[in-house]
């Protein structure tokens, strides 16, 4: 080892979700939207002013900050936007989880709290899940430096009700609990509800899922305008997480237009709706997803078997190689065509 090297911050890297470009590839495998942004953005793109680009964007994102207070019927100081929720959590994990005592959160969710974790040196404590992967309340009862969940849970696909996480928050007011909302437009209750009764609570959401916009990289906070100023106070202090001129603009018409947003989760619902049906009639199981995934397994069949089988007919879902949950897929709700292609593989396979 060379002397300098001794100095240099040594991380195990995370391994996201493949994002493999091959021809012909069903990619049910990152919980992308696959269907399009709303119709209005092609002629954002089309209309875009290219001189613009010279200048700097708004630090703030004033544009869409407005757009999204307006549409969750917030103040805009109630709101706070970053490129793409993971940098938005990020953020989060720097500004509220400065307390020598341990964070929490679920032993089963996503991957990169505690990667953040690790990487902020921040302690982190996983809180057990009952067998059917919901939440065990009492153990959001121990002494702790802040919480965070997703709800829904990922990779579950579980959806907490709103009673229990207000049970979180309220015995927890001492802290900040930030209640990750990724997937929370397929049919989840959302703890936006809980913003005006209490002030520690922070709402994460992203234009990724629901809104067919993973490429583009936009999430928000919503929080008291006192939690959105100390997010804001790190942010610009890091003049980073600030969306592009272009960005801005998409994500506007993308918010702005409700009607096209709630037609494609209605129609991921039921897409997912009917592929829980046959799932189950080849002998799957699964929590009982409210988000654009399944989780399932098989009494029978090896899920990494499966994951293999499945990836050399290029058709891509995602398998984590951890306790507890190895012998299960998840599964992105894809269109209806994807989604034949992948159940008519399973029956092939499992013979039915
Ligand atoms: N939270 C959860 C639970 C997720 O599954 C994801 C996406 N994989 C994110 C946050 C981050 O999404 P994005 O950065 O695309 O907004």
């Amino acid at each position: 080892m060379r002397i300098w090297e001794s100095n240099i911050r040594k991380v195990v890297p995370y391994v996201p979700g493949e994002q493999p470009d091959k021809e012909n590839m069903i990619k049910l495998n990152t919980n992308e939207n696959p269907y399009p942004p709303a119709p209005g953005v092609r002629k954002i793109m089309d209309e875009f002013k290219e001189d613009t680009l010279r200048l700097y964007p708004d630090p703030c994102a004033g544009m869409l900050v407005k757009e999204i207070a307006n549409y969750y019927k917030l103040k805009p100081e109630q709101v706070f936007v970053g490129v793409g929720s993971d940098d938005v959590l990020a953020m989060a994990f720097m500004t509220f989880f400065q307390s020598k005592k341990p964070i929490l959160f679920p032993e089963i969710t996503y991957s990169f709290y505690d990667v953040w974790a690790e990487l902020f040196n921040i302690p982190y404590v996983r809180c057990s899940l009952a067998d059917d992967f919901s939440f065990v309340i009492d153990d959001y009862k121990r002494e702790n430096g802040g919480i965070i969940f997703p709800n829904p849970n990922a990779p579950t696909g579980l959806c907490e009700r709103l009673e229990t996480i207000e049970k979180i928050i309220k015995y927890n007011q001492d802290v900040i609990v930030i209640v990750d909302e990724a997937y929370i437009d397929f049919g989840g209750e959302s703890a936006l509800s809980l913003l005006d009764k209490y002030e520690n609570l922070l709402v994460v959401q992203t234009f990724s899922k629901s809104r067919s916009m993973a490429g583009v990289r936009i999430g928000f906070a919503m929080g008291s305008p006192t939690l959105i100023k100390y997010l804001n106070d790190v942010k610009y202090s890091f003049n980073s997480y600030t969306l592009n001129r272009f960005s801005l603009e998409i994500g506007v018409e993308a918010i702005r237009d409700e009607v096209y947003f709630k037609s494609v989760n209605e129609k991921i619902i039921s897409t997912r709706e009917r592929v829980k049906n046959e799932l189950l009639q080849l002998g799957f199981t699964f929590p009982d997803s409210k988000t654009n995934f399944v989780f399932a397994t098989h009494e029978k069949y090896n899920a990494k078997d499966i994951f293999l089988a499945l990836k050399e007919n290029n058709i891509y879902v995602r398998y984590f190689d951890k306790p507890k949950i190895h012998n299960y897929l998840r599964i992105t709700i894809g269109t209806d065509e994807e989604m034949d292609a992948l159940l008519d593989f399973l029956k092939h396979y499992i013979g039915k």
